[in-house]
């Protein structure tokens, strides 16, 4: 190895982004290269759905940074995409025909879009949302629709929905399983947040498969839905989950079932790649078995942790995992796991549009949903991470000072 050989980044989505810069703020001299596949300077994700579909934000606000600061700092952004490692001459090996050196590759690969298998899914009016090109795109057709039909009520289906509503378009939201956010969320937090999307007008169709698109000389007609009803629309948003891009962690011979799979320290098994964000399915002191999390907070946190050990201060990554979502004028925070609870009760009131759902497992505190109460949230995060625990009946009781258990 030499001194002038690069940390190479692969990706500058959330979590590759973050850690080129965290490895400045800590000190890193190394030359650091990042990797980024796609035609705009790096952007945060997040708005796409939300400020940026509605005209409140454009390209420029959505940048982390701007040109002078990856300049200033020595990150060399390059505008490429790897598409081989090997792994025993440490080269990355790039899609213009150039190969790189590395001293550490660290995969930001993040994930894409699950896309809809059947016929007349690859229509023009079939969108989906991930990029800032998706969002560009379908932000130019909201102008022009006037019926739109979200397939997939997970969250960035409904945080869709709710911008298209709000625009005063019509809604219609289907989703196979028998709730909301099944996946991710409690039947009290489904079943708020089904009222809320109903109150702005939109339809919520739970429990109903697709089964067919349907068009006519080329236009799109609707969707109809395995009950035999049709719905109209004039474009349709696909939500049904991002698939990790592992492909090259699988090639270059890394295991990576559901995840490039990293330890506690984010190293795959050849101790000169990591890997972090969407893409990675880690092992943390915290969870009982490896996971995956799709998150701005996972990414930037899984950054932060492997800039430190980059520059000579190894910790395993055990940071509370959070995550929110904006859909129309409510604010759902969530921290913790809590798959695996026995209990939980109720913070608020839901009817007052102000509640959290605390989470116990055999008396332990797991994690806890607030919707549209930062306060309980951020007391959750800091309980968590302390890992102390609230009881029930204390959660329970609103005039009960959370921060008052730590
Ligand atoms: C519309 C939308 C809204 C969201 N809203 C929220 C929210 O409100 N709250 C929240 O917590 N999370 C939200 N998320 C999720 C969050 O954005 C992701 O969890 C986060 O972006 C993950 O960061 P990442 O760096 O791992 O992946 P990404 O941000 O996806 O970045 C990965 C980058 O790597 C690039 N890449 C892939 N392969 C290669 C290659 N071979 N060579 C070079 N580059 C490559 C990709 O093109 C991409 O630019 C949202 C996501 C979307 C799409």
């Amino acid at each position: 190895m030499t001194a002038n050989e690069p940390i190479t980044i692969v990706g500058a989505g959330h979590a590759g982004l973050q850690l080129a810069a965290s490895l400045r703020q800590l000190g890193s001299d190394d030359p650091i290269v990042l990797v980024n596949n796609e035609p705009h300077l790096p952007y945060q994700r997040p708005p796409l759905s939300k400020a940026f579909l509605q005209g409140t934000a454009d390209p420029e606000t959505v940048s982390f940074r701007s040109q002078s600061f990856f300049r200033d700092q020595r990150i060399n952004l390059v505008d490429d995409e790897v598409i081989a490692i090997d792994r025993f001459a440490r080269k990355a090996i790039f899609q213009s025909g150039h190969s790189l050196t590395y001293r550490h590759l660290v995969i930001a690969t993040g994930a894409r879009n699950r896309v809809l298998q059947m016929p007349n899914a690859d229509h023009d009016d079939v969108h989906y949302l991930r990029t800032l090109a998706d969002s560009e795109t379908i932000r130019g057709r909201l102008a022009k629709v006037k019926r739109v039909i979200v397939i997939g009520a997970g969250f960035i289906g409904l945080e869709f929905a709710s911008t298209a509503a709000q625009m005063g378009i019509d809604v219609d939201i289907i989703e196979l399983a028998p709730r909301i956010m099944a996946r991710v969320v409690s039947p009290t937090v489904s079943a708020y947040f089904q009222k809320r999307h109903e109150a702005a007008g939109c339809r919520v169709h739970c429990g109903r498969a697709v089964a067919a698109i349907e068009t006519a000389n080329g236009r799109l007609q609707g969707v109809l839905l395995d009950d035999g009803r049709m719905l109209a629309a004039d474009l349709i948003v696909v939500g049904i989950g991002v698939v990790p891009n592992v492909e090259l962690a699988l090639e270059a011979g890394l295991p990576s079932e559901e995840g490039i799979a990293v330890d506690e320290h984010l190293a795959t098994l050849d101790p000169n790649i990591s890997a972090i964000g969407d893409c990675a399915r880690f092992s943390s002191p915290r969870y009982p078995s490896a996971v995956r999390l799709e998150s701005v907070a996972n990414a930037t946190d899984q950054a932060k942790c492997l800039a430190a050990r980059l520059t000579g201060l190894p910790k395993p990554f055990e940071s509370v995992a959070w995550f929110w979502s904006d859909q129309g004028s409510d604010k759902l925070q969530i921290a913790g796991f809590f798959e695996r609870h026995d209990e939980a009760v109720v913070r608020g009131d839901p009817d007052q549009n102000s509640f959290s759902v605390f989470f116990y497992g055999q008396g332990k505190l797991l994690g806890v949903e607030s919707v549209n109460r930062s306060g309980d949230h951020m007391a959750a995060r800091r309980l968590l991470a302390a890992g102390v625990t609230v009881c029930p009946s204390h959660a329970a009781n609103p005039s009960f000072e959370l921060k008052n258990a730590l």
